[in-house]
């Protein structure tokens, strides 16, 4: 009996310190909240139940095969790094895919192009494109966008939004016309070859001192300006609502009361992060006069950023324009998470994040490096009847006929192929000797 009843007090015993340990282990993992969020973000990959099997997610977003749900949003970083961009990182570029089928372009750097061809989007529908400022790492992708685009089938103008300045040679209205008198030669030469159309920019200046300002309202968007305070009067920031959602895009700033009042309770915030000014002084080979100047005067440090991200709360913010690597990553990591314990991506070129009321979620887009433009449903209007030639016929004097002429075959064929016989450009020619 005695035996009996020293069994049965051992069983219980280890009963109860198997739901001690149990009960512990659970409430570790309700309060690991930090961990949890982190793995939320990251899309779970999901079980593969057999050897023939495959996964349900592989953390990657495969461009152009994800149907978006009407009130998701997509976001794709297409440029994330510095001015002095690099082979891995364009300037700054976020791509906004909305769930009615707009697409939004938030600032425009420099190198961007070639993370956003890699999307294999019609150019159709790449034609609105939002400027924070005028410096170049957010705009100077225009040239390629504009031009490329143009080559690679945009059947239709360009439009951009961006701020006003001080003086009208500030603003962008200035900068884009400045631009197009810049890129004449480029302009006249494929306006009189392919189209006119294409070339064409729409701007939509706003005033930079709006507050909350509504500087777009189409399709079910509406985006709203505010003042970003950066090197100059002119830089805003920008408020993105679609489908209840409201998203945020920092452009670059410095921490701000505009920035933290109406950027307060959105769902989705990229916001600007500088490296501290030991990187700037060991990686950037800059003064430390300058160092600390770039990252905490003019720019915002991991600490500023963490503070703010803690005063309005998102949830989920983004971190970016950094050069994003081992050197800098963790150190900008940690000086955020001194301030900010809360959903984070610290982010690089092909990021992508859907967003949802439910969920948001972090991936990276894998795309190819080697893609060609894809068509649309619209075409490029033909070349402009009437429009004068910009070469002169002392130039074309110059065509050597000979190897003109050995072309003629594939041109033949190209012309039978397409009933292109009453086009025949070669008949003008002085050279040409038909085959018989
Ligand atoms: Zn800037
Ligand atoms: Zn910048």
């Amino acid at each position: 009996m005695k035996r009996q009843l020293t069994v049965l007090a051992i069983g219980i015993l280890a009963v109860a310190a198997l739901t001690v340990v149990y009960t512990a282990v659970w409430l570790k993992g309700q309060t690991g909240q930090g961990t949890a969020l982190v793995k939320e973000a990251q899309a779970a990959g999901g079980k593969v139940t057999s050897a023939t099997g495959t996964a349900p997610d592989r953390y990657v977003y495969y461009p152009g095969t994800e149907k978006l749900a009407k009130d998701e949003v997509r976001v794709i970083a297409c440029g994330t790094g510095m001015p002095d961009q690099r082979r891995g990182q364009a300037s700054a570029c976020f791509l906004f895919e909305f769930g009615n089928g707009e697409k939004l372009i938030f600032d425009l750097g420099t190198g961007a192009m070639r993370n956003i061809s890699s999307l294999m989007i019609p150019y159709q529908y790449l034609t609105k494109v939002f400027l924070s400022h005028l410096h170049t790492d957010h705009w100077g992708g225009l040239s390629s966008l504009w031009a490329g685009g143009w080559t690679a089938g945009r059947p239709v103008p360009l439009e951009v939004w961006g701020p006003s300045g001080q003086t009208p040679e500030m603003g962008t209205q200035y900068a884009v016309e400045h631009f197009l008198k810049a890129n004449n030669w480029d302009y006249q030469t494929r306006a009189f070859k392919i189209t006119p159309v294409p070339g064409q920019i729409k701007v939509h200046e706003f005033d930079y001192k709006g507050e909350n300002a509504v500087v777009y309202q189409e399709n079910g968007i509406t985006v709203r300006s505010w003042p970003a305070i950066h090197a100059g009067d002119g830089p805003v920031s920008f408020a993105i609502e679609y489908a209840g959602l409201k998203m945020v895009f920092s452009g670059d700033t410095t921490p701000n009361k505009w920035f933290v009042k109406y950027a307060r309770d959105a769902d989705f915030v990229i916001h600007e992060v500088f490296p501290p000014p030991e990187i700037w002084v060991a990686w950037g080979n800059q003064p430390p006069q300058l160092g600390w100047r770039a990252c905490c005067e003019f720019h915002t440090s991991g600490q500023a950023f963490g503070k703010v991200m803690s005063e309005i709360k998102p949830r989920h913010a983004v971190g970016y324009h950094f050069f994003n690597e081992e050197a800098t990553r963790y150190v900008i990591y940690d000086s955020i998470r001194e301030t900010y314990d809360g959903p984070l991506s610290m982010a690089t070129d092909m990021m992508m994040w859907n967003i949802t009321k439910d969920k948001i979620i972090e991936r990276m887009a894998v795309a190819p490096d080697k893609s060609w433009a894809v068509p649309g449903t619209m075409r490029q209007p033909p070349p402009e009847k009437g429009r004068e030639p910009v070469m002169s016929e002392f130039i074309k004097s110059g065509e050597w006929g000979p190897a003109f002429n050995a072309q003629n075959k594939v041109l033949d064929e190209h012309s039978k192929k397409y009933n292109l016989q009453d086009q025949d450009w070669r008949k003008q020619k002085p050279w040409y000797k038909p085959t018989k």
